[in-house]
């Protein structure tokens, strides 16, 4: 559910990548469409298999052109794209995975599971090399597959992309200048259509209500496509209720009766395969408590509980910003999500083994490390212990905390700097 950095300054040099294109077009290299390489993510606990499954051409590249590299530094799995004939990197991109959370569940010890997966990139002019890599135990990038692509391969399909229907909530400029956000609907059926567009629409006002995004509102553009199911709801496995949806969501993701997530990433990207997005948000029908964020993947959302507003911004801040959860006490899936010698990846969590690569520069003099939780305490920047589902040897910034409970509905410090990183690079 789950990002390193944007923080600090220093950090951001340490971890930033070297624009690629000095003096160079993205033109040179890009045809302006959008390459999507599906896979299987397949294995156990230990052990990670990558099997390839299509190739497709899509309409649009709605990234950022100028910058090739994600200078988040985030993600339990990375891709990059080089040029073969100059040996160029032309791309990269950090990204998480259900089946990574997965891995750290009981049952990975003791069966193999396959989930659906695809990356996107810029559909490159010339023969490149995609390489995919996992972050090992220690925080450090290994390589796990890759594959050479020719552009002119004609099992690249390029097949008319599917139709949905769609509504534009916000327009603010092009897509490759704004972030683009894309609710896709599940568990809505035909008759159903203007409620969706209206949750959406309410959803999205509660969204822009919350700091950074108030602010940074003229730099997103916001879609509804609508993907009618043929029955109202959605899964709840745990007690024996099953519907017929366009996107398969379902509660009880790991045995986590609020956990909604979909492992149906196919049809979720065949529904926008026409459409520009950066973001993705599938907004489920249905008023029980629940969603799920995995960076640079999806959200997940139930559009009609009371507090559907607050889980929409919290699971926003893992898939946009790779933002850890900072509570400790809910129960959770995972087993040791976080090994306690390595300073994780996620830019509102520390394990202190490089705290200086983190929110340091945020902390004002005085406030000890580890910070008490106390009232004394209560509005500053801070490493209180507690995070990351752990009680003790995960810290986090803030006594609370939008990434933290329901009871507020503002980032910390150091979550809103990172959301605010993401939105300058996404509309760059
Ligand atoms: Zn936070």
């Amino acid at each position: 559910m789950k990002c390193q950095l944007w923080l600090p300054v220093f950090a951001v040099i340490l971890c930033l990548q070297i624009p690629l294109f000095a003096g160079e077009k993205y033109n040179d290299h890009f045809t302006g469409d959008r390459l999507r390489f599906d896979f299987l993510f397949t294995g156990n606990k230990e052990e990670i298999h990558v099997f390839p499954v299509q190739l497709k051409m899509e309409p649009y590249w709605s990234g950022p052109e100028e910058i090739k590299a994600d200078p988040s530094g985030c993600g339990n799995f990375r891709y990059q794209v080089w040029e073969d004939s100059s040996g160029e990197l032309l791309f990269s991109r950090g990204f998480s995975s259900l089946f990574q959370e997965w891995q750290t569940t009981a049952e990975a010890a003791k069966m193999e599971r396959a989930f659906y997966q695809a990356l996107f990139f810029p559909f490159p002019k010339n023969e490149v090399t995609l390489k995919l890599e996992f972050r090992d135990k220690k925080g450090i990038f290994q390589p796990l597959y890759e594959t050479k692509i020719d552009p002119k391969n004609y099992f690249i399909l390029k097949e008319t992309p599917m139709e949905a229907e769609s509504l534009s909530i916000e327009k603010n400029g092009q897509a490759e200048k704004n972030v683009d956000l894309v609710f896709i609907a599940d568990g809505y059926t035909p008759e159903e259509k203007a409620k969706y567009y209206d949750d959406v629409k309410r959803l999205t006002e509660e969204f822009f209500k919350v700091e950074p995004y108030s602010q940074n509102r003229k730099r997103f553009n916001v879609t509804a496509v609508f993907t009618p199911s043929e029955e109202s709801g959605v899964d709840i496995p745990g007690e024996h209720l099953y519907k017929n949806t366009a996107l398969n969501s379902t509660y009880y993701t790991f045995n986590v009766a609020r956990y909604l997530t979909t492992s149906d990433m196919l049809s979720v990207y065949d529904a926008v395969s026409g459409v520009p997005w950066d973001f993705l948000v599938v907004l489920v029908n249905t008023e029980r408590y629940g969603g799920g964020g995995v960076f640079n993947q999806f959200t997940v959302c139930s559009s009609g509980n009371e507090l559907s507003p607050k889980v929409l911004v919290h699971e926003l801040g893992h898939s946009f910003a790779g933002l850890a959860d900072e509570y400790y006490s809910s129960e959770v899936a995972y087993e040791e999500f976080y090994p306690l010698g390595t300073e994780p990846w996620e830019p509102n969590i520390t394990t202190l083994v490089s705290f200086d690569t983190k929110w340091k520069d945020l902390l004002t003099a005085g406030v000890p490390i580890p910070t008490p939780r106390t009232p004394e305490y209560s509005k500053v920047t801070g490493v209180f212990e507690g995070g990351g589902y752990m009680a003790k040897g995960i810290f986090s910034p803030a006594q609370d905390c939008r990434m933290k409970s329901n009871v507020t509905n503002k980032f910390c410090a150091v979550c809103s700097a990172a959301i605010q990183n993401a939105i300058d690079w996404y509309s760059k």
